[in-house]
């Protein structure tokens, strides 16, 4: 008791000097004032100049262009450095390997947070740097729900506290992270008795807990963040093209006789076509890749990036409230562990591994199994968590980056670092989604100066302007969608949230359903609100493969990799369309996309882990099993194939196509050869029955099939047995 006593009066101490002390910097802050958000809302705002050009158009203008700014890197840190430099009026090109947001952008957490945890060790080390950094995120955050609030939202998080001592703790230190965002705050923080907690998070295991405290950060969809920002920047001026890469630096020397960058070489990735594109100033914004370009410009440079892998898996929505996520900031071995709600499902992470730099990072069982593992411990005991609840789970690398311009190259920069090269290579790296603006802004401000630019504007005009889609939006715009266009409430609120009022035109290629309601919208797929229309429009935001369409444009990769799965046959029939793709090409397609699926969206995985399973049935399940796939393979061949499948689904009165069927079979065909043995369909029961799949459709139609043929068989017998008793 003396212990906890004194552990109160400790914690209660040192929050009290440190929110004293964090006061003090509060007022005092020199870096405060740097951020006028209210100088920029008094400014004209900048109009936005143009419509979008296609791909096409922009990769003219890089053909035919000279450029005062070339940046590398369509992720969040290069998309902003585009909006930064073309609203100050330089000649910009930004130019993507892969798609926007195909790296680490798409593939984050999604908050947007100032750094509860870089707070508390701020205060509790007297650390102003540490301070600074806390500030300057929780500006950003705010700048970015400002500038793009379809896209991103507050979101109420529930820290669980386990020991009574820790409650005035976590509240005091939760207090100050609303005190240091100042007139920033999204929403007031607040406690809860462990009662009150339940009852907002039913899920969460109650029996240790003394208690929890609610407070707020931002969440958003982030690949769609990253191209809004990218759209913008081009409606702005900016000449943006996605699978573009730059294999080459360009170098002359200038006046004073040094040798300086002067232009890139490029490949256009889909056509194979090579060019140069000459510019006064390069910047090298490739996160994981920084290296690579770094070494483009000097091959002898040393390295700063340290990459570090992390997983995050999906799970269905209801691991968590609709409403409110989850975070401990200190797990029992140090981690942060989280789940949160987004876009209806759940997702939870995450790990911590260092890696290689790749651009397809695949996340591993083990750190799907370690993930399922933490999460277990915060959920109460009906919430069995399954192996088979994993919808998606997928890799980021996080590029964690030393400091070139610092004489410890060794220790890992807390932040982002801007680095200018002998030749001018203007270096951005590091650093976290919800600052890619300010570290925009420094970037470009480096490049202003080391390479003598001459903007209309000095100044960054970035903080607080409207992106895509936000000028017209309000939170019940899609009321409008339902009422002007007969689309489904549903699907209004997807195209609401997704595209802000450009969602007016997505609904106006909307085909019609033929049904009474809704009048227009097709679904992709049935279980989730993606229209035939968004793909048609995502084409026209540089959608130009089918995996840009899934992973990007729609989420539905990240949310559910079978849906997903299911819904690239239509999406590449509606994109064929559009990009006049041939047959092969849109083979090709399909194959490059269900590869995607299956290594970065952990569809293997997912396969793998199902058939480790041992076989866990009991004689009576394994009769009735062998029973009803005897039903379905009425030849008795011994295995079942497509032609069974399809009478049997029609026996059934249900119409698939052939592809549908193709992935019915799919789930369940190991040897993805068209036949599926008895082996197969036994192992797929003892996966579901141990938890490690939730649903095969085969396994269902089985079922459905065994009830049919049961009821015939009666129905025979009932006859025979009244024309043997003769009324
Ligand atoms: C697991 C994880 C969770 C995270 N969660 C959060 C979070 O919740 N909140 C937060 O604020 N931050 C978070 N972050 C950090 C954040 O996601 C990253 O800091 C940010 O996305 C990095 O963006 P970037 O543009 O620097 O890099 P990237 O997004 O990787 O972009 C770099 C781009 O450069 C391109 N490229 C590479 N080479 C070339 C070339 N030769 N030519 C042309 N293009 C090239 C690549 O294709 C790539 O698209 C998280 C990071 C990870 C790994």
């Amino acid at each position: 008791m003396a212990s906890r006593l004194g552990k109160v009066v400790i914690g209660g101490f040192t929050t009290t000097v440190g929110a004293g002390l964090a006061g003090y910097l509060f007022l005092t802050d020199e870096k405060d004032r740097r951020w006028p958000i209210k100088a920029h809302a008094e400014r004209a705002p900048l109009k936005a100049k143009r419509p979008l050009p296609s791909r096409d158009e922009q990769i003219k203008s890089l053909q035919s262009d000279s450029f005062d700014i070339v940046i590398i890197g369509g992720g969040a840190t290069g998309a902003g450095c585009a909006l930064d430099a073309t609203t100050r009026g330089l000649k910009t090109a930004l130019i993507e390997a892969d798609d926007f947001a195909s790296g680490t952008s798409s593939r984050s957490t999604k908050l947007i947070h100032g750094g509860v945890r870089y707070l508390q060790k701020a205060i509790m080390q007297f650390d102003i740097e540490q301070y600074r950094m806390v500030k300057e995120a929780l500006h950003e955050r705010a700048s970015m729900l400002h500038s793009a609030p379809h896209l991103a939202h507050p979101l109420p998080i529930m820290l669980p506290v386990y020991t009574w001592w820790q409650v005035p703790y976590y509240w005091v230190g939760i207090k100050m992270y609303d005190f240091v965002a100042g007139s920033k705050t999204l929403k007031s923080s607040y406690l809860l008795s462990k009662k009150n907690a339940l009852e907002l998070f039913p899920m969460l295991r109650g029996d240790r807990l003394s208690g929890a405290i609610v407070y707020y950060d931002g969440q958003q969809d982030d690949a769609r963040m990253n191209l809004a920002v990218a759209l913008t920047a081009t409606r702005h001026g900016a000449t943006v093209a996605n699978h573009v890469s730059v294999t080459g630096l360009m170098k002359e020397r200038n006046s004073q006789g040094k040798e300086v960058i002067c232009g890139v070489h490029v490949k256009d990735e889909l056509t194979g076509k090579k060019w140069t594109i000459p510019t006064k100033c390069v910047i090298n914004a490739t996160g994981p890749f920084t290296d690579s370009i770094r070494k483009m410009d000097n091959p002898q440079v040393k390295e700063i990036c340290s990459p570090s892998s992390g997983v995050h898996i999906t799970l269905p929505g209801y691991y968590s409230p609709e409403q409110m996520g989850l975070l401990d900031p200190s797990t029992s071995d140090g981690r942060v562990i989280f789940f949160l709600p987004w876009q209806k499902q759940t997702i939870a992470g995450t790990t911590d591994l260092p890696c290689q730099v790749t651009h397809s990072p695949k996340p591993t069982e083990d750190e799907i199994m370690f993930i399922l593992e933490e999460v277990k411990n915060y959920l109460n005991p009906d919430v069995e968590v399954r192996r088979g609840d994993v919808l998606s789970a997928w890799s980021g690398i996080r590029p964690l980056v030393s400091d070139p311009n610092k004489p410890d190259t060794q220790s890992l920069a807390r932040n982002h670092i801007v680095h200018v090269s002998g030749s001018n290579l203007v270096t951005i790296a590091g650093g976290k989604w919800t600052t890619y603006r300010a570290m925009a802004q420094e970037a470009v401000d480096a490049a202003v100066e080391a390479c003598q630019l001459n903007p209309a504007h000095k100044e960054c005009q970035t903080d607080g302007l409207l992106l895509e889609g936000a000028h017209g939006w309000t939170p019940t715009m899609y009321i409008r969608l339902v009422q002007d266009f007969g689309l489904e409430c549903e699907v209004a609120q997807h195209l609401s949230k997704s595209y802000g009022d450009r969602a007016f035109a997505v609904a106006k290629m909307a085909a019609l359903t033929g049904k009474r309601w809704p009048i227009i919208g097709k679904k992709i797929h049935p279980e989730f609100p993606y229209i035939d229309a968004e793909i048609r429009y995502g084409v026209r935001e540089y959608a130009m493969t089918a995996v840009d369409m899934i992973a990007r444009r729609l989420r539905l990769a990240f949310l559910n990799v079978q849906a997903a799965q299911e819904a690239l046959p239509d999406i590449i029939t509606i994109m064929s369309e559009e990009l006049e793709w041939s047959e092969e090409e849109q083979k090709q397609q399909h194959k490059l996309a269900t590869e995607f699926l299956q290594n970065e969206m952990g569809q293997n995985v997912n396969r793998a882990s199902r058939d480790k399973i041992p076989i866990n049935l009991s004689k009576e399940e394994i009769q009735l099993y062998i029973k009803r796939f005897q039903i379905i393979d009425k030849d008795r061949k011994g295995y079942v194939s497509i032609n069974d499948i399809r009478r049997s689904l029609k026996s059934l009165g249900m119409k698939l196509t052939d592809d549908e069927i193709h992935i019915l079979l799919s789930d369940i065909n190991v040897k993805n050869n068209g036949q599926l043995e008895l082996a197969d369909y036994l192992q797929m029961m003892s996966a579901i029955k141990s938890g490690h799949v939730t649903y095969s459709r085969f396994a269902r139609m089985a079922e459905l099939e065994e009830q049919k043929h049961e009821k015939e068989m009666l129905k025979k017998k009932i006859s025979v047995e009244r024309s043997g008793g003769g009324l």
